[in-house]
């Protein structure tokens, strides 16, 4: 920013490099670095003619972190270092403003006692609010703390930090700016910055830098004041600016939300109109930063997030930094940026993160009008800080909330403001209350960042911790009042508040800018997306969202109703073929009837149906109710169907009598759903769609198997086929979803004539972990403590061992069918991360649930994408 000429307070940066010598070397520093710190000291001093530690014409520095990607309020920071008993006289004399110095120098105190030397920050909480009562008013604002009080606070403060540090805040400097240098650094291996690391996936060693700049200051009375702005909105991407301003107040008071703030232009995009906005109480320094603005969003080419200051008059950057943004916001500057001649269409694929699309996928409560009608009305109103509607139960700390939700509880967090260390508790809820703060507030960026539904600013909502109790000041004049445990519902996109559940409404997913990213995302992209689908009405989503066809069809789902649910049950527990039969044909019909749905929903696409493999335990019949009914249908007594039952019941279903296991012991249930799938197809034949059946064999694990199982396939396709006199093409694939399918699938090959990985089973066998149990040790593994596991393996495809797999599998079935289509369509299939994998191994098609296939499609771009850029730059490097 200097060197673009902007307005920038002089300092200097202690590099990430350091950063990782420092924990490299036990947390010492290399010798020259005092030196190089004193000079680049003395340099700034030059520039700003003030300097550090004079106690006539003292300079103030901030020292901040600076890590590769912004992480909001996870680390540490200390503003005011250089202030002591001496230097606060000049700077109130230098001022002429005894009170801002005093004013600074608690500060200093309040963040070095916290930040460097471990105190409590309550401590220093409680000691202002008492403070503020002897003089008159606990609510007292900030700036109208006299100095009186001030200096009484600054001898409390300094004895609070000898009574819980045990040694006294050090008047040196030059301790100061050391003691705040380490603090920062230390500050890349606190808890919440681990965890911020853990759930975006950014690496440790990437470090932190240490940025140490001259102080500005905003309040030095009302022609001073802090503010954050973004270039445009980011939580629907507006191309309007957006942010907020405090008169006579440090950033910190913006940023902290322990003071809600007002906006920076007097109409922000709402349409309301705000007498105290910067561009009326500030007009020359407002015009100032709409340029400044639209400078460095030219330069950065992307939204930016901007800090900035006016010191009496005078505007200051202190930041900028790509936004924040919800998934929405995300699209619409991503395509507007490309309107705009700002950024190429690869970039604008490049750019927006996948996963954000899930939040447009995510459904909303209805509007307020709508709502009224149905008697419902909301309790308060804040600032919509992030997008969504979150309905569940309150509770008011993150460890509530936490454990709430692991016992599979939807939570939502309400406090009177957060603090970086909730981030675990806003992690666990389904959506986030705030009483103060602002829409730049951590609770605001931290939220819209994870994608969940908040609410901040709610002034007329107050917390009783101690009492577990919200109350709401209703517009009405009463009050009311809820209980931890009791539901609310957040509106996060209009900002409203509901004391009871209310019933969500799904989006329709149609998007106009969505559906032109994703378009420019298909010219760019080389796998094929598909999904998986087994009802003709999940189909139809499916192709709407843009899926190719379906990948997988779990034909076992299509039995859940109860009535075949019954059929089933009697398959598995008749104990001859020809009853067997009877039930089996009862099932038939019933599948050839989703089985043509799903043809014509998916008509000229491809669709992938797996033969059976139920999970018999999930089927069996447990309550007595359910195991009479099938023994009146079978016509047995109940005590031979219980016994049968019983006989069934496997020690290790998830690796018993399952998959093609189950087709070639029982032959005429895989007959029974080729007879189904081939009948229906013939249907659509003869009605003119065009179509291409895929018959999928799952678990197979040799090619034996194969063989068998394609033999018995393709004499039951051609009974129908020849009864019907139609010719039809049809293949016969299977799954790869063992360790021993994918190392022999040259073997396999020779008999499938399509793969698809099942890496949901392939991980539960290649981890030994079984995919029903490994909740109940997964949360202990990913902790902080363990740390076995940075990522759960069945959200996200192993890199190492599965994809060394897939890997494998992929050269040795080329080398004996070349071109043969391979896929994937376990969990994986659309997880990003997990989608880059599949682009490198070359799989042809990854096939997910339909509410992912938007995220897939971009994905899928992006690993093209960026295959395509390491490609050039390893040829560059020969
Ligand atoms: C798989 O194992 O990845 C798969 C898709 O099959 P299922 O989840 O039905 O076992
Ligand atoms: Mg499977």
């Amino acid at each position: 920013m200097a060197s673009l000429g902007l307005p920038v307070p002089p300092g200097f940066t202690l590099s990430t490099a350091l950063c990782t010598e420092y924990y490299a070397n036990d947390k010492r520093y290399p010798e020259s670095l005092r030196e190089q710190v004193g000079k680049a000291l003395s340099a700034v001093e030059k520039v700003v003619k003030r300097r550090f530690g004079d106690p006539g014409n003292p300079m103030l520095v901030s020292v901040r972190s600076g890590a590769r990607v912004s992480m909001p309020g996870m680390m540490d920071t200390v503003l005011n270092v250089g202030l002591n008993d001496e230097t606060v006289e000049g700077l109130g004399r230098k001022h002429g403003d005894m009170r801002f110095a005093l004013d600074a120098y608690r500060r200093l105190l309040m963040m070095y006692g916290d930040v460097v030397l471990g105190a409590e920050r309550r401590a220093f909480e409680n000691e202002l609010v008492n403070v503020k009562t002897k003089f008159g008013d606990a609510r007292m604002p900030d700036p109208k703390v006299p100095e009186e009080a001030l200096r009484e606070l600054i001898v409390s403060f300094k004895s609070i930090i000898r009574e819980q540090c045990g040694v006294p805040f050090p008047q040196d400097p030059q301790q100061q700016l050391w003691g705040a240098i380490s603090a920062v650094f230390d500050s890349w291996m606190n808890p919440r910055a681990k965890s911020y690391r853990r759930m975006y996936n950014f690496p440790e060693h990437w470090g932190t830098a240490v940025n140490v700049q001259t102080m500005v200051f905003g309040n030095l009375g009302n022609d001073s004041g802090s503010g954050v702005v973004f270039s445009r909105n980011p939580s629907n991407g507006d191309k309007h600016i957006f942010g907020e301003y405090l008169q006579n107040a440090q950033g910190e008071d913006v940023v902290a939300g322990t003071r809600t703030p007002s906006t920076i232009r007097t109409r922000d995009g709402s349409g309301e109109s705000n007498k105290s906005s910067m561009e009326m109480l500030a007009p020359q320094g407002f015009s100032e930063l709409l340029t400044l603005i639209e400078k460095l969003e030219k330069h950065r080419r992307d939204m930016q997030d901007i800090e900035f200051t006016l010191e009496q008059g005078k505007l200051w950057i202190l930041q900028t930094r790509s936004g924040k943004r919800t998934g929405e916001a995300a699209v619409r500057i991503a395509t507007d940026l490309v309107a705009e001649g700002l950024i190429s269409k690869d970039e604008a694929v490049l750019r927006v993160e996948p996963a954000a699309l899930d939040q447009l996928m995510h459904p909303v409560l209805p509007g307020p009008k709508e709502l009224s009608k149905k008697g419902i009305e909301a309790m308060a109103k804040g600032l919509p800080a992030s997008p969504g509607a979150a309905c569940g139960q309150i509770v008011l700390t993150p460890e509530e909330a936490e454990s709430r939700a692991a016992k599979g509880m939807s939570v939502v967090l309400v406090r009177n403001e957060t603090s970086p260390d909730d981030i675990r508790g806003m992690k666990a809820a389904v959506g986030i209350l705030t009483a103060t703060g602002g829409m730049t507030s951590h609770a605001a960026v931290v939220a819209r960042g994870m994608g969940k539904p908040c609410v901040v600013g709610a002034n007329a909502v107050s917390i009783d911790e101690e009492k577990q109790i919200v109350r709401f000041n209703l517009a009405d004049g009463s009050r009311k009042e809820l209980q931890a445990g009791d539901i609310i519902s957040l509106d996060g996109s209009r900002g409203y508040i509901y004391g009871q559940g209310i019933e969500v409404a799904p989006l329709s997913g149609s998007n106009e800018r969505l559906d032109l990213l994703l378009s420019w995302a298909d010219e760019y992209r080389r796998m094929v997306v598909r999904a998986n689908a087994d009802a003709p009405a999940d189909a139809a989503l499916a192709r709407r969202f843009g899926a190719k066809g379906i990948g997988l069809c779990r034909t076992e789902h299509m039995f859940f109703e109860e009535e075949r649910l019954l059929a089933v049950r009697c398959v598995l527990l008749a104990d001859s073929p020809s009853k067997r039969g009877d039930w089996l044909a009862k099932l038939k019909e019933v599948q050839r009837k989703d089985f043509y749905g799903l043809f014509t929903e998916m008509e000229g696409l491809p669709v992938t149906v797996r033969l059976l493999d139920w999970p018999m335990h999930e089927f069996m019949p447990r309550l007595e109710k359910d195991i009479s009914a099938v023994a009146k249908a079978l016509g047995e007594p109940l005590s031979v169907i219980s016994r049968r039952s019983s006989s069934l019941r496997e020690n290790n279903p998830m690796l018993g009598h399952r998959g093609v296991r189950l087709g070639l012991t029982h032959p005429e249930i895989y007959a029974m759903q080729t007879h189904a799938i081939m009948e229906a197809a013939a249907d659509c034949h003869e009605q003119g769609h065009s179509l291409h059946p895929e018959i999928m064999i799952p678990l197979v694990c040799t090619a034996k198997e194969m063989s068998l199982a394609k033999e018995l396939v393709k004499k039951s396709a051609h009974e129908v086929l020849d009864r019907r006199k139609i010719s039809m093409e049809f293949s016969v694939g299977t799954m790869l979803e063992t360790p021993r399918a994918c190392l022999v699938a040259d073997k396999i090959a020779e008999h499938a004539e399509f793969c698809s990985f099942g890496t949901n089973d392939l991980t539960q066998t290649v981890y030994g972990i079984s995919r029903d149990d490994a909740g109940k040790f997964f949360p202990q593994y990913m902790g902080d403590e363990l740390s076995v596991l940075t990522v759960d393996p069945f959200s996200s495809l192993d890199p190492k061992g599965v994809a060394e797999l897939l890997k494998i599998a992929v050269e040795k079935a080329r080398r004996t069918r070349s071109g043969i289509k391979m896929g994937i369509c376990g969990e994986h299939g659309g997880d990003p991360e997990s989608i880059e994998i599949c682009e490198r191994v070359g799989l042809d098609y990854v096939s997910c649930s339909p509410f992912r296939v938007p995220i897939a499609r971009l994905a899928a771009a992006q690993a093209t994408l960026k295959e395509k850029e390491s490609a050039s730059n390893s040829t560059m490097a020969l």
